[in-house]
Parts: C-alpha cells; structure tokens; sequence
C-alpha cells in the first residue's frame, strides 16, 4: 500500500521488483557485500575505479621504468611523480624536513603589517589565508574570466554540524588529538604547541560563524555576488587584497565576484588585528595538516587520522594507490589524455555520441511538446539544445600547463606538490583578460563520473564511465539507455535544473524565462524537494533543498532515455531491462561514517533513493512491471512529478 516512505526499503531477501527495485536487483548483494578496509565504498563505481587503477597503475610503472631523469613527456612526468610519491624511504629520511621553511615562514610574520608586506608571497606560494583568491569563468559574461575570493574550508565539512553536538564531539576531538600529534613532532615548545590548537579552532569557529553551508552552496544565486572591484576592497578592511593579488594579475580587475558574501561581510570581524595571532597559529597548524600526507610514513599515518575518521576507511590508503592518487590528482589530464587514446575505442566514441544525439533530439521534441512553457521560453531551451557542446571519451590534448610544469627525481614530493600548485594557479590568474578557453575539459578521462558545465553549455562524459554496466557494445539498446542512457540524459537536462535555467546558451548567467513560465518551474522544483525532504537515511534526514538540482536531473535523464525506447516501438521486456539496469548501476555501499558527512554535503541523494524514488513518477515504469496501488513503488498519480 502507498505511503509516502514505504517503497523506500523492503525487508525481504530479494524483495519483488514492484516493492523495491533497488533491493530487487542489488539486495542480495548489498547484504553481503563487504567494503575493503582501505576503501570508503564499494559497488558499480567502486568496481570500475578499481579496474581503471588497476590499468593505470600497470602504464605508469612501465612509464616509470622508462622516464629519464628530468622526464619531457607529460604521461612520463606524471610517473615519475608517482615513483616520488612511492618512496616512502626517502620521505623517511627527510623528516619534517621540506616543509620548515614554510613553517618558519608562518613564524615570520608577526604583524599584521608583516601579514599585507608579505602577501603577494604568500598568495602565491599558497599559504592559508583567511580569503580564497581564484581566477575563473565569468559567470555573467561566459567568454571571459574574473577574480573570486572564497572562504577558507572549515574543520567540520559543513558548518551545519558545528550546531550537531553529536558530529561535533565525534570529529573535532579527532581533528585535536591529530594536530597535537603533528605538532609534537614540531620545533614548539609543548606550551606553545598547546595553544596553536586551541587558537586554530577558535579561528576556525570565527570562519565557521559566517560560512555558508552546503544547503546555500546548492543555489547558485547565493554565490554570485559581482561588485566593482573599490566596493570589493572595503570587504578586505585592513588587508592589502589589492597589492597583494596585483602580481599574479597581468591588470587590475575592474570587478571581483565574491563567492561566499556573508562571510566577506563580517570578515573584519574574523580577520583583525586582535584575531591576528589566531590566524598566524591556525596557519601553522593547517600547513601541517595539508602536507603530513606527503612526509614520512609516520607523518602521513597521523596526517590522515581525521579523513579516517570523516570517512570511516579502516586502513591507510595503501602504498601504490596513495601513489597512484597523488599523480592522478596532480597530473589528471595528462594521465586522462593517455588512458582514452588507450583504453577507449572508437566504435564506443561512434556509439555514445550517437546515442547522445538521440537524447538531445529527444529533450528537443519534449520541449516542443511541453504544455506549460510558453513559445518564447521553448525557443530559448531549443537554442540551449542546439548549441550544447559534446564532449566525449577524451580530449585531444592536455592543457599548455602541464608543460610549465617540471619533475625530477630529487626533489622531495610535499616541495615538488607546492611547485605544481602555486605554477597551476599563476596559469590561472595570467589568463585573467585572455578569453575564456572552451576546449579545456572539466573532467579528466580516466574519472567514472560525467558533468554538465552550466558556464560553458558543454557535457562531458570521461572513458571510464562508459564501461559496464553503464555501456557495453555487446549490451541490449534497452540495458544501455538504463545505464548511459539516463546517465546521459541526466547531464543534459541540468541545463535546465533549478540551476542550470539561470543560464542562456552561451553560458552566461541570465533569465531567458517568461515569468510566468518561471513560476510554473519552481512549483515542479518545490514538488520534487518534497518528494525527497525528510525521508529518514543514515541516522538523519534528507535535505530536499541540497539534493533538488540532481533529482530533476535523475528524474529528466530517466524520462528522456525512455521516450527513445519509445520512439523505438520497444517491447515491454525492453523497459523491464531498462529499469534493471538502471538500478544496476547505482549498486553501491557506503561506510556509514561518511554516509552522515554526504549526507549534510553531497549534492547528490544516496544512490538507493536516487533509484527507488524517480522511477514511481513515470507510467513506463507501471506498465513494465504491471505495478499496483497494493505495491509498495506505487505512487498515486497526483504525487507523481516530471518536471522535463
Ligand atoms: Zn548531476
């Protein structure tokens, strides 16, 4: 029988498909599926990450074995770096060693006139600071960039649990007991050390107490905050923002965007001269805790205490994998380009394209055929379809950075992690009146993911993403369109999310709606945050506001894959196998430590409810499985949504 939680799980074994397809398909395996002790999660995505690992790390040590010293080849310096992140010998030896000079650095500074002398060294060299500068795409003029400034990250990933006495007293008394552990290993005296703690969290509490959190974050609105860039200026009271960004900038901006507004509203009250020496010891003991990882074994086992406890992953990362991860974050696209020029065939290239094609013909025709867009609305999201950007498997070529970037084998790894970092973002920020580069892409191949990039109207969908059982040249059309399909389908339709819509075909953050066509959109956005608001999940609750962008997208990407099933005149058996695979790849298990942090964070709902609560709004869905008022995915026609 109906009831607004009920078809979220069933209890039985292998429960009838009708009660829950979720557990109809992957019950039996997520009642004995085990999660590696290294790992967070296992499942569909887990697997295919393993086996693109596993592929990679078979390349990069054969590139390894071959690299010369000073490498040129970009796949060849990213092994070489892998190599470096695998000698734990070394890093041993050097101790605390690479990053003193850092540290002593900090301890330099002791006012805050030394803060504004020395902060274009320190925005360059990428120390932490009380504001995030960034250099970006225009969110209002999409062919050129801007500065930004963001907060600084917080302890407790979202400042809604600074308010949870339970997170709370679980997690900061980890984060405490890992600084004091760093800290000893310092050259502070044990006094000193102590109050380094307690003043990086009253410093942190100061950042969190004006911080958006994640449920704000989901809105784009709420981080678009164009000013010119003299209002800009009276927001850094006391801080020379101006001198210190002016020499990674080939001009002076004439605007900034402020990302995060309440918190740069009351940054004096964060960042002054009396909160100075906070600053100064919450900088210390973040240097620490940003590079233990990279130092010695002892170092990084410390250093990764609070991730543990944040993700609730049993065992270090081990040695290759840590490896593996440190040169596929600092090398993702050169790595990217390699893997799809290797892995990636050109009947899958042919095929997924195609596929994409239909899918945006598809949403095309929907458009056409809505009932409550007016035409000049229509026209608008035609256009959007029409110059919507594909990009498929993997780029050409890597970005020019890659190339600025050199390795050697001496270099110690956290000194060679700081080059790359303060190199990428001086890339960055030199390009500030260069136009906007479209070709560059936001996902690198190797990655299982796919993404809709509002800002340059592109989709993208990484090789490694499209595997079984997502895509697979020897699957039936039907399974495809369940996986890829709707996977496609839902990177299409974020173009016209409740974010996405504030966007024209160029890219550019601008109302195209008829008003009244724009409050019809935010009556079907407000029916699909009810329809996930408040279904109990890990010990809380689902915040329908956070995860409302991904569920129209969940919900258009289903719809879109089974109107070509359609179009195809396919049997019944078809959309059956359509619905299975579906909720095949969602297959997957998280620790429950970190299904508590996602829960607050991720944009995303858990994947059990991004299958079981979708699939009741559409008839397809009764047909295929003649699905009754008495079953429990039965959802009465007037609480069905399908918003596109
Ligand atoms: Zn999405």
């Amino acid at each position: 029988m109906y009831n607004e939680r009920s078809f979220i799980m069933a209890e039985e074994q292998v429960p009838r498909v009708q009660d829950d397809l979720y557990g109809h398909v992957n019950g039996a395996w997520q009642r004995t599926a085990t999660i590696d002790p290294d790992r967070v999660s296992a499942g569909v995505s887990t697997d295919l990450d393993k086996l693109v690992e596993k592929e990679l790390l078979a390349d990069l040590k054969d590139a390894l074995a071959k690299a010369p010293d000073k490498p040129k080849d970009n796949f060849q310096k990213a092994a070489v770096l892998f190599g470096k992140a695998l000698d734990f010998d070394q890093r041993d030896r050097e101790g605390m060693g690479p990053i003193q000079p850092r540290l002593s650095k900090i301890q330099s500074i002791k006012t805050l006139a030394d803060f504004n002398q020395n902060l274009p060294y320190l925005i360059q060299k990428g120390y932490n600071l009380p504001f995030v500068p960034y250099v970006g795409t225009n969110m209002h003029d999409a062919t050129r960039y801007q500065v930004m400034f963001s907060s600084p990250e917080t302890i407790l990933p979202d400042v809604t649990m600074y308010a949870d006495p339970t997170q709370k007293q679980q997690l900061l008394p980890v984060w405490e007991k890992m600084a004091r552990l760093l800290l000893a290993q310092s050259p502070l005296s044990p006094a000193d050390q102590e109050t380094y703690v307690q003043d990086a969290l009253t410093f942190d509490s100061r950042i969190a107490a004006h911080h958006m959190n994640h449920e704000e974050a989901a809105v784009d609105d709420n981080f678009d905050n164009p000013v010119a860039w003299d209002i800009a200026l009276t927001k850094f009271a006391g801080v020379a923002i101006g001198a210190g960004i002016q020499p990674l900038l080939p001009s002076m901006p004439k605007t900034v965007n402020i990302l995060d507004l309440k918190y740069f509203n009351h940054f004096s009250d964060t960042f002054n001269a009396d909160t100075f020496w906070e600053w100064q010891h919450w900088a210390y003991v973040n240097e620490l805790t940003d590079h233990a990882q990279y130092l010695s074994r002892d170092l990084r086992k410390i250093g990764t205490m609070y991730q543990q406890a944040l993700t609730g992953q049993q065992e270090l990362t081990p040695p290759e994998r840590f490896a593996y991860n440190v040169a596929n974050h600092y090398f993702d696209e050169p790595i990217g380009v390699f893997y799809g020029k290797k892995y990636f065939g050109p009947q899958a290239k042919a095929d997924v394209t195609h596929m994409v094609e239909d899918l945006i013909a598809t949403y095309k025709q929907q458009i056409h055929a809505n009932t409550w867009l007016s035409d000049s609305t229509k026209a608008m999201a035609v256009k959007k379809l029409d110059t919507m950007v594909i990009k498929m498997g993997y780029p050409e070529k890597a970005r020019p950075l890659y190339d600025r970037i050199s390795i050697d084998k001496e270099t110690p790894l956290a000194t060679t992690l700081d080059t790359i970092a303060e190199v990428s973002q001086q890339y960055r920020f030199a390009r500030l009146n260069n136009p906007v580069d479209r070709s560059e892409w936001n996902m690198p191949a190797q990655l299982v993911n796919a993404s809709y990039d509002p800002s340059a109207n592109d989709i993208t969908f990484p090789a490694a993403i499209l595997q079984a059982p997502f895509y697979d040249v020897n699957a039936s059309r039907a399974a495809n369109l369940g996986g890829a399909g709707a996977t496609i389908g839902h990177e299409i339709s974020h173009a016209f999310d409740n974010n996405g819509a504030m966007y024209d075909e160029h890219g550019n953050k601008k109302n195209w709606w008829q008003p009244a066509d724009f409050a019809a959109f935010k009556k079907y956005t407000a029916a699909m945050i009810a329809q996930f608001d408040g279904i109990p999940y890990a010990g809380g609750k689902i915040n329908g506001k956070l995860v409302v962008s991904e569920n129209i997208a969940d919900n258009a990407g289903l719809n879109a894959a089974l109107q070509i099933l359609h179009a195809e005149d396919a049997p019944q058996s078809d959309f059956q196998e359509y619905f299975i695979n579906y909720a095949r790849t969602w297959r997957t298990k998280i620790r429950p430590e970190f299904e508590r942090v996602i829960l607050k964070t991720d944009v995303h709902a858990p994947a059990l409810l991004r299958t079981n609560v979708p699939v009741p709004n559409f008839p397809e869905w009764y047909a295929a499985f003649g699905v009754k008022p008495s079953d429990r995915m039965f959802r009465p026609a007037d609480k069905r949504v399908v918003i596109w």
